[in-house]
């Protein structure tokens, strides 16, 4: 099983080398052009895939728009505080059970998308993110990565002003404005990376490396996460899990992200998402600095 797979305005496409190739196309039919159905023929888009260097490409990939590999997801699940790394330095104790926030699904878009900010507390979180394949409960650690249809880069954009407002801090609505989940730049087949469990990860804003480490250093692994959620919900075909970020995060250094910086983050073997700052209208709590922050940002402008 072996495939990269693309969502091309709209239509599932196999992408190959710099060509892409219409899935509905090259499966005669056999697969619809909706990017969510195509996950559900995982086995049957890699016998697809081992025979497209024989089929003529629909079109060159730099020619292309790209939206999001998985448009449409039932639910999104996100993990804080996952890398080992980055809880030792900041002193936090390594959390025994995976702690989920959730993003709502309408907030995914494609890997280049502009981030379209709120508030001068946008936050960027350069992350992993796993795609479900076939479906399940109770699923086993052996049997998760069976589970995975495949892996993409994504960014955990969050607004801190609206997190920080409210007492507790609530979480999800602040990961959840519109645009504030770009994956991509495609879905790639576990199989078809050198080592799934070892991939290095790197956040460059304007050029300059804001996170870097690898997903060796994950404290819960893909196989877990996918097990412990599917122990708790029922996972659909097409859920996502970002799967946490490391060291280097705007709330930890009081630099949060400006009108016009340049977001690009890599992973090994997934390619790179460029996301653009904008700033847009304030939201009702863009006035709001959050007080756990104010030492970090005066600190960060000396
Ligand atoms: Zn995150």
């Amino acid at each position: 099983m072996s495939y990269r797979l693309a969502n091309i305005e709209g239509r599932a496409a196999l992408v190959l080398g710099e060509y892409y190739y219409d899935l509905e196309t090259v499966s005669n039919g056999a697969i619809t052009s909706d990017p969510m159905a195509a996950l559900s023929f995982t086995s049957d888009l890699s016998k697809i895939y081992s025979g497209l260097a024989d089929l003529a490409p629909t079109g060159k990939l730099a020619d292309a728009v790209l939206g999001a590999p998985v448009p449409n997801p039932s639910s999104v699940f996100t993990v804080g505080l996952n890398y080992r790394k980055t809880a030792l330095d900041s002193k936090t104790p390594i959390p025994e059970v995976p702690m989920i926030v959730a993003k709502f699904p309408s907030c995914i878009v494609g890997p280049d998308c502009n981030l379209d900010m709120r508030s001068d507390y946008s936050d960027f979180e350069a992350e992993l993110v796993v795609a479900i394949g076939q479906g399940g409960k109770n699923i086993s650690v052996d049997d998760a990565w069976n589970h995975v249809a495949g892996l993409c880069v994504g960014q955990d954009f969050s607004d801190r002003a609206v997190q920080f407002s409210s007492t507790p801090p609530q979480f999800d609505l602040g990961k959840s404005f519109d645009t504030f989940g770009p994956i991509g730049p495609v879905l790639v087949s576990p199989d078809a990376l050198e080592d799934r469990n070892s991939l290095a990860l790197e956040c460059e804003i304007n050029g300059e490396i804001r996170q870097k480490d690898n997903t060796d250093d994950l404290i819960f692994d893909v196989p877990t996460l996918v097990s412990y959620l599917s122990q708790l919900v029922t996972l659909k075909t097409g859920d996502l899990i970002f799967t946490g970020t490391p060291a280097g995060i705007g709330a930890a250094e009081g630099r949060f992200l400006r009108d016009g910086d340049v977001i690009t983050t890599t992973i090994e073997g997934l390619g790179s998402i460029v996301n653009k700052c904008v700033r847009g209208i304030d939201h009702p709590h863009a006035a709001f600095v959050p007080e756990i922050f104010k030492s970090k940002i005066s600190a960060a402008k000396k």
